[in-house]
């Protein structure tokens, strides 16, 4: 069984879209307990590698393909330890399930939540190879069609998704960016 029922959410963006392949590297944001790791694990197999984060400790998953960091995605020094992890190659698939804490108050809550997108979305164009694909939560609200032009600017396409796991909370939804269009040149490219 998954550690969380948001498992299946990826399961549906992964089958709508198409974010991993065998062999492919995965970066996991907001990662706890694990049930998008298990997942991720699944489907880039054995030759594959999949790095999650989260504020929480994640309980082990004996798993050889997963590898997990302790840190706030907010924090230069936590973008640093995961990029020395990911290396020159790049990621083919960078994915966020980060969420607030919720305070109820909806205007304050999407804000958050844009905000940890934002980051995400930061990490994504670090760390994406030409390509890849970015998948991140975000929640309704006044600034989600200026972060969504963003992201279009980098991607091929980009496109919103609202898993039926997601029904139960109206205000969520994921954005895919499909194929990134432009990396940083790296060194002996
Ligand atoms: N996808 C996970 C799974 O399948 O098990 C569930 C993720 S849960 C909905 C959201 C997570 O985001 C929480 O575990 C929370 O600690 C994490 N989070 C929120 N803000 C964060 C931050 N600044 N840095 C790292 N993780 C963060």
């Amino acid at each position: 069984g998954y550690r969380a029922r948001s498992a299946f959410k990826l399961q549906q963006l992964d089958e709508e879209v198409g974010l991993f392949g065998p062999g492919n590297t995965v970066v996991d944001l907001g990662a706890a307990p694990g049930g998008w790791l298990q997942v991720a694990s699944e489907r880039v197999k054995d030759n594959g590698k999949v790095v999650g984060v989260d504020l929480q400790r994640i309980r082990s998953l004996d798993k050889h393909n997963v590898e997990t960091i302790r840190g706030d995605m907010t924090e230069e020094e936590t973008k640093a330890k995961l990029k020395d992890i990911i290396g020159e190659q790049g990621a083919d698939a960078v994915v966020s399930d980060m969420a607030p804490n919720m305070t109820g108050e909806y205007s304050l809550d999407h804000a958050r939540s844009i905000y940890l997108a934002q980051q995400a979305f930061e990490v994504a164009q670090e760390l994406l190879a030409t390509g890849g694909d970015f998948a991140v939560k975000v929640f309704d609200g006044r600034d989600l069609a200026d972060f969504r032009a963003e992201m279009e600017g980098s991607f091929q396409y980009v496109r919103s998704i609202r898993p039926d796991a997601s029904r139960d909370s109206s205000s969520e939804q994921y954005l895919v960016g499909k194929r990134y269009l432009t990396a940083p040149v790296r060194s002996g490219d």
